[in-house]
């Protein structure tokens, strides 16, 4: 009979496994917005989002309310990694009639003994601020923000329930003029235990509770003032099993933050009411369950917590007295008393070990009489009771660190734990097994456990102190970046002088003076779908050289290409030599598709800045991209192609010249004709659209449209833009080899987001705001910090594995904080830019809708570049603004495939198109 009794209070591991897994699983239901209400693990964000650092500084206050008593401890940490924190406390005792009575009398109570205890202290500080440590139950929103759902415990204080009980403490302080006295953090019991076990220096990020604390057991060091002068403290338990651990923040999706982390307090006592936990329920715990104060709920705390594993043992006693298994001969009426046996009994009984003499000795204190054997029997079931207990606080905890690994990306966890509570300070027996079933449940984490003595006290104090340099953190944080962002009257303004900018362009007289150069591309109509045959396309300025054929029919497109390299002897050589190795390139080209004998149109995408005369003639402004070949300059670049291809004796049709913005807006204008601008966000920025023939006074002619290529990243070289721009686009701006021009480019194309991050982050080590202000030489390494990272950094949560590589090849040390930092930075440098771009385009889309009187303008634009199409968020962003900054224009965003190759195709088909139509292009 002992031995069924034994092995029903046992749990296979293969039953903790799957435990743990449906702990997990309801673990993912509490913080889902959808399945919160219905989870038995609560997951209560506790606004918690840091650990301390060790660089906590200063004086901190701390109220705590226990049943029937306030405690107020002083605590000053010294920036020393939180090794000696020094902390005077006092104890009140609470009348009845404040207990029971009007809410304000309650908080003026509070903040009268505060007035009292502040006067015996000596705090020079400015201001104090405070954190209050206040355990019912609550809907927190913020740190400093929890309205009271329901008193508990003993209390019943009128007019507290739905009130925010941070504000009406902070009222009663006020009252008793404490100004300087700042209440900063609310918090329940548990938080506090994690926070005080991270001042060793590693950050501690998960915390256990086993077992209730007792106020006497405050350690000896705790009481450094002569204040301590109350009564002998003994505050009734008030804690039982729990644990909290650090989240990510986006998981938590009851609550706004989306980035860092929270300190979950998963109050996962109540696991098991759902039924799960049924099978391995003994008639014990039935008969223990039924005689609680609350039948079938906290199942889980039942198994496991100090208040109920005295009176599991006692109701085993009961059955196996009853089947004379058990002291025999005796009376044992005396277990038929609700807990007459406690579970300080039972660990003691477990802690006596071999020494049953100890053991009948309890025993007898609780009148039983009890044989050798009786001893022993006693003794077994005392350890059985007990290691179940801590069986099950394993698979609880092996959840919670598997969970954690897994919501981090990592193959490995390695965490440490604070552990409070009786059982675990106390009995040897729990603490081994705890420690060696968490490593069979989750053998993936390495998990240290710490023990933490008085968590709630002087963890409150932590919480408040991490509270306060968080605070300030952010300030300074929002300081440097506060240049960066931008308001919607700054993105009104910046539409408005693109605008002016482009109306000075299209001016005849303002024209050759205006830095938004607004060139004319001789491209008069986009695709209407008819256009049909074979075109050649060269593809020349973008990151590759390409050559393809394009195949245009009623079926759609097919195209054939090849990329080919030219040798950085022949991009800085003569211009004959460059446009002879494009012919040679064409010929190759035309050997492989076997098209020798073809003289095919050709559309020619040139994508470096032109003064374009017609669409088959374009004279080169300047080179950029690392080009630099002789006498092309001021040349017609089409004339040098034509005259390469007499030099090799190849027949060429070169049909037409286009920029790759064109290109863009041809491609995608063949899909949808709505398609009437172009943009590039790669490398470079650029913007092209269709503008009325009579708004351009600088070609000829009145009727119809031509495609304008606006060269809009020359916008604000006149000094336009200065009043938006930062000390950080400045630097960047003075280190380009064309320093002053491009303004605009600078602020938005992928050549330059990573080095205005990098300069930010530059700025903020500087502060200590970041790597705890260790220099990182390698970050003082020009373009160092790629705008790909951006995209990397800003996807979320998820690709914090790569982060962390980034990290590494920058050699930088970077901690969880410093990286949710630089996704900061990241995002407001990617932010801006897509806002930027879209004021620039909302300015366009405008300008067509005005220059076709209409009220509402449904238009698409063809977009390329990587940057576009890669980063995250940009494209997201730049629409919702555009809609926001132009709300009569209906605006589809249609990313182009291949834009300038297909483009300058569809370029040249149009043209002959028309030509053969017998219209002039
Ligand atoms: P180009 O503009 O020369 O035709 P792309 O459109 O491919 O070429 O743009 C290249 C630019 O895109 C690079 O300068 C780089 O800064 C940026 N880039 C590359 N990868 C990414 C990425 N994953 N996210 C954001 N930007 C990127
Ligand atoms: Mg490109």
């Amino acid at each position: 009979q002992i031995q069924q009794a034994l092995r029903a209070l046992t749990i296979p591991l293969e039953r903790l496994q799957m435990m743990k897994g449906h702990m997990m699983q309801d673990m993912r239901k509490g913080l889902s917005r959808q399945t919160h209400a219905q989870a038995t693990v609560q997951m209560l964000p506790t606004y918690i989002c840091s650990t301390p650092d060790g660089t906590e500084k200063g004086d901190f206050l701390v109220v705590e309310l226990c049943q029937s008593q306030v405690r107020i401890l002083l605590v000053t940490l010294f920036g020393d990694g939180n090794l000696s924190p020094q902390m005077v406390y006092k104890i009140f005792d609470m009348p009845e009639d404040i207990v029971h009575g009007e809410g304000e009398a309650l908080f003026d109570f509070i903040a009268q003994r505060l007035s009292e205890f502040l006067g015996d202290t000596s705090s020079s500080q400015e201001r104090i601020p405070l954190g209050f440590v206040f355990p019912f139950s609550c809907h927190q929103t913020k740190l400093d923000k929890a309205e009271l759902l329901s008193w508990s415990k003993g209390f019943s204080c009128g007019d507290v329930e739905g009130k925010d009980v941070v504000q009406l403490l902070q009222w009663a302080i006020y009252k008793q003029e404490l100004c300087h006295v700042d209440v900063v953090a609310l918090m329940n019991d548990t938080v506090g235990t994690m926070m005080t076990c991270s001042t060793e220096g590693r950050p501690c990020e998960i915390a256990l509770i086993a077992g209730e604390e007792w106020a006497s057991n405050l350690p000896e060091w705790w009481v450094m003032g002569a204040l301590h002068q109350c009564s002998p403290p003994s505050l009734p338990p008030d804690k039982g099993s729990n644990c909290c651990f650090m989240a990510e923040a986006y998981l938590v999706e009851i609550t706004e933050e989306t980035s860092g982390r929270m300190c979950i307090n998963t109050e996962w006592g109540s696991f098991g009411d759902d039924g799960m936990l049924s099978d391995i329920l003994t008639v014990y715990d039935e008969s223990m369950d039924d005689e609680s104060s609350n039948p079938g709920l906290k199942r889980f705390e039942k198994l496991v917590g100090t208040l109920y594993l005295g009176e599991i043992v006692r109701h085993v006693l009961i059955v196996l007295a009853a089947q004379k298994a058990l002291f025999t001969g005796s009376d044992v009426a005396i277990l038929k008393e609700k807990d007459v046996i406690k579970t300080q009994q039972v660990l003691e009984i477990i802690n006596n070990g071999e020494n049953t003499a100890a053991v009948k000795r309890i025993l007898e204190g609780l009148g039983l009489e009890s044989s050798e054997r009786d001893c022993s029997r006693v003794q077994q079931i005392c350890q059985a009771v007990v290691t179940r207990a801590a069986t099950l606080y394993a698979a609880g905890l092996a959840a919670v660190l598997s969970y954690m690994c897994q919501c981090r990306d990592m193959d490995q966890l390695l965490v440490n734990v604070g552990v409070d509570g009786e059982l675990y300070h106390t009995c040897t027996r729990f603490k081994e097994i705890l420690e060696n079933v968490v490593k069979l449940l989750a053998p993936e984490c390495t998990a240290t456990l710490l023990p933490s003595t008085d968590g709630s006290g002087r963890g409150a104090a932590m919480v408040t102190a991490v509270a306060v340099r968080l605070e300030a953190q952010r300030r300074e944080v929002d300081e440097l970046l506060a240049p960066l962002r931008l308001s919607r009257a700054d993105l009104e303004r910046v539409q408005a002088l693109m605008r002016q900018e482009m109306e000075l362009g299209l001016g005849q007289e303002t024209n050759p003076t205006a830095c938004v150069r607004m060139l004319p591309t001789y491209v008069c109509a986009t695709p209407d779908g008819t256009e049909q045959g074979k075109f050649l396309a060269l593809d020349l300025g973008g990151t590759n050289f390409r050559v393809l054929v394009v195949h245009v029919s009623e079926g759609g497109i097919r195209m054939a290409s090849e990329i080919y390299v030219i040798p950085t002897g022949v991009m800085q050589g003569t211009g004959d030599q460059l446009f002879d190795h494009i012919v040679d390139c064409i010929m190759d080209f035309q050997l492989k598709q076997n098209m020798m004998e073809e003289v095919l149109p050709l559309g020619f995408t040139f994508s470096f800045p032109c003064q374009q005369v017609g669409l088959d003639k374009a004279l080169l402004l300047t080179w950029t991209k690392g080009f630099s070949a002789s006498g092309c300059v001021g040349q017609d670049v089409v004339q040098m192609l034509r005259d390469a291809a007499q030099r090799k004796n190849v027949g060429l049709q070169v049909v037409a010249v286009v920029n790759d913005t064109v290109g863009t807006m041809m491609s995608c204008g063949y899909d949808d004709p709505k398609c009437e601008i172009g943009l590039i966000v790669g490398t470079g920025t650029n913007a092209c659209y269709m503008e009325e023939m009579q708004n351009v006074g600088t070609v000829e002619g009145e009727q119809g449209r031509m495609c304008i290529n606006m060269e809009w990243g020359a916008f604000g070289d006149s000094g336009c833009l200065d009043n938006i721009l930062t000390s950080f686009d400045t630097v960047v701006d003075k280190d380009t080899i064309n320093p002053g021009k491009q303004r605009y480019e600078k602020l938005i194309s992928g050549m330059y987001l990573g080095e205005i991050v990098r300069h930010i982050l530059l700025a903020m080590v500087d502060r200590e705001l970041l790597f705890k202000g260790n220099p990182s030489p390698k970050l003082q390494t020009k373009n160092i910090f790629q705008t790909k990272f951006l995209s990397t950094i800003e996807l979320n949560g998820l690709a914090l594995r790569q982060i962390r590589a980034i990290l590494q090849d920058l050699e930088l040390n970077a901690s969880f904080e410093d990286s949710v930092l630089m996704r900061e930075v990241c995002h407001v440098v990617s932010e801006r830019a897509a806002k930027l771009c879209a004021a620039g385009l909302a300015a366009v889309v405008e300008k067509m809708r005005e220059n076709r009187g209409l009220d509402q303008l449904s238009v698409t634009v063809g977009v390329d570049g990587t940057l576009y199409k890669l980063h995250p968020t940009f494209s997201h962003i730049l629409q919702e603004t555009l809609q926001d900054l132009a709300p009569k224009c209906t605006v589809t965003f249609m990313p182009s495939e291949d834009g300038s190759g297909k483009g300058a195709a569809l370029v040249a088909a149009v043209a002959c198109n028309i030509s053969s139509r017998g219209k002039q292009p």
